[in-house]
């Protein structure tokens, strides 16, 4: 596609899904996420904050060596479309350091805080950093606490393959996800690597 560069990936081409982690990494819930996902033999991406990621490195290390991709959530959380160029790329610049440093790995997707990103900006990122940026097709607002129940029932309800769910690194997701799992597993969506290119 002509636009692709600016143009962010909502969707992954895969019967499967593709779940993903923003905010973490945050130790013990972090831990617990990974153990289900290990239990179920499913794949994620960890959208991690550098600042987060800073005080854990042993945790983006186990991320990564369990299978599952660590993209960059910039630094410290902020508002891109409010932010000048030089503070968004020091952002980036840092966290990308930081998990090349943890993973010997190159990143390769970036998720705005937010959802919130000018296409110039989607399109700097691809050429500085080689990173495409990810948002998503299914959010279950699982950032407002709505309880587990809920969290699982908003994503069944609509889940098809190709769709990349937003989750958090949030109590009540861990404890939903044991189900969200299950569910997946019975639908044949099973959530599986990340694939290399949409
Ligand atoms: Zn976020």
């Amino acid at each position: 596609m002509e636009d692709s560069k600016s143009t962010p990936i909502t969707h992954v081409a895969t019967d499967r899904v593709l779940l993903s982690f923003d905010d973490g990494p945050r130790a013990m819930l972090t831990l617990r996420i990974l153990d289900t996902l290990r239990e179920f033999g499913a794949h994620a991406c960890f959208f991690i904050l550098g600042q987060r990621g800073a005080q854990h490195p042993e945790l983006l290390r186990r991320i990564v060596e369990e299978g599952h991709e660590l993209g960059n959530h910039t630094w410290s959380h902020p508002r891109l479309l409010k932010a000048p160029d030089a503070t968004i790329f020091g952002e980036i610049q840092k966290t990308q350091r930081l998990i090349e440093a943890a993973s010997g790995k190159p990143v390769r997707f970036f998720r705005p805080p937010y959802g919130k990103i000018r296409p110039k900006t989607v399109e700097m990122i691809q050429e500085r950093f080689n990173m495409q940026t990810m948002l998503w097709s299914l959010d279950p607002e699982d950032w407002s606490s709505p309880g587990m129940d809920l969290i699982h029932a908003r994503i069944l309800e609509t889940v098809r393959g190709g769709d990349i769910v937003l989750l958090h690194e949030k109590r009540q997701t861990a404890q939903a996800l044991p189900a969200i799992l299950s569910s997946l597993q019975d639908r044949h969506l099973m959530p599986l690597k990340t694939p290399a290119q949409p």
